[in-house]
């Protein structure tokens, strides 16, 4: 028959697979990537607020990331820039 069916399909399969694929990425719980080497060291201590003799973590951890994986700051909520996830923050009274 004609090539451009043959074609059209195996087109779809690519398809089809390439989404399962992605699937499987998204189930998959996002595993902490091997902790980094000293370069990024000075990176890490500018989200520490130096208060005289003591240590305040300003920004939280990320949940599924695990210590290590800060959270961005955003006004009410925090998010991790690693996997996304958002946490809302309680209000403070
Ligand atoms: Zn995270």
């Amino acid at each position: 028959m004609s090539k451009e069916q043959e074609v059209k399909e195996e087109t779809e399969i690519q398809k089809e697979s390439s989404e399962e694929v992605v699937e499987k990425q998204i189930l998959e719980p996002e595993k902490p990537k091997t902790v980094k080497k000293k370069k990024d060291e000075k990176k890490v201590f500018s989200y520490y607020k130096l208060d005289e003799e003591s240590l305040t973590r300003l920004r939280p951890f990320c949940e599924r990331c695990g210590p290590g994986y800060f959270m961005g700051d955003h006004g009410n909520r925090h998010t991790c820039g690693n996997c996304g996830f958002t946490r809302y923050k309680q209000s403070q009274e």
